[in-house]
């Protein structure tokens, strides 16, 4: 196994009007390697993903991926970095309903300027992996919850992120299909060599992987 750190957090502190939702987090991460985030709720996880992802910027500490500081990015290349870079997995899946499936699977790369034959074929073979062939024409609103977010998963894939980034991925699923989609998650970032970074509370799925990182309050209390 590669033991590359890809990522190192340094002294990273996020702070909201009313609250310090991050206090002065560090650890590193190596490449192709799987992580899980826990903790209660309001520890700032969500908070450390969207940091991760360059969805938001720290208010102090450094965020280096792949050698390059994310709080030296122009907005310009911080949004490069999400699209070329990082796949995202949220609970809430924000697929856009005035699209089809195929459509929504497929904006990062008509955003990105970078649609092709091979991303159309990408997409077509993970819907058929994960048995959501038959979705591809239909607009989310025709789909069950875990259909949608099957079809998230193949858009966060679509453009073989380095990074893949999941918050609570498995929220609205029943135990068998979280336990489902969590593997799937897990054998296509080895397959694609990407990073996996899944925050979760099933205790369950928490407990089959080794690297732990545990927030408590703003800050990592183990790693
Ligand atoms: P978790 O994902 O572990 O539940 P979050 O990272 O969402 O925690 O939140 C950490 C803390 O930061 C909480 O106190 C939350 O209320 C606060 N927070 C998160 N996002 C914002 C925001 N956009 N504006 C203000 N406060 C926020
Ligand atoms: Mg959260």
């Amino acid at each position: 196994m590669s033991s590359n750190v890809i990522i190192k957090i340094e002294n990273v502190k996020k702070t909201y009007t009313k609250s310090q939702a991050l206090r002065g987090v560090s650890f590193v991460m190596n490449e192709g390697e799987e992580y899980l985030i826990r903790g209660a709720s309001g520890s700032g996880k969500s908070t450390l993903l969207y940091l991760l992802g360059g969805l938001d910027r720290p208010t102090e500490g450094r965020v280096i991926v792949n050698q390059n500081n994310l709080v030296d990015l122009s907005d310009e290349d911080l949004a490069l970095y999400r699209n070329r870079y990082v796949g995202f997995v949220f609970q809430f899946h924000f697929l856009l309903s005035s699209m089809n499936c195929m459509d929504n699977i497929l904006l990062p790369a008509r955003l990105g300027g970078v649609e092709s034959d091979e991303v159309v074929v990408r997409a077509k073979n993970l819907a058929k992996l994960l048995n959501v062939e038959h979705c591809l024409e239909k607009y989310p609103y025709e789909l069950s919850g875990g259909e949608q977010q099957r079809i998230n998963i193949i858009r966060a894939l679509s453009l073989k992120p380095k990074l893949l980034l999941c918050d609570e991925p498995t929220g609205n699923l029943d135990s068998e299909n979280s336990h489902k989609v969590i593997q799937l998650l897990r054998t296509l970032a080895k397959e694609f060599g990407a990073t996996l970074v899944v925050v979760t509370h099933d205790p369950q799925i928490a407990q089959s992987f080794s690297n732990q990182l545990v927030m408590k309050d703003g800050l990592l209390i183990t790693q």
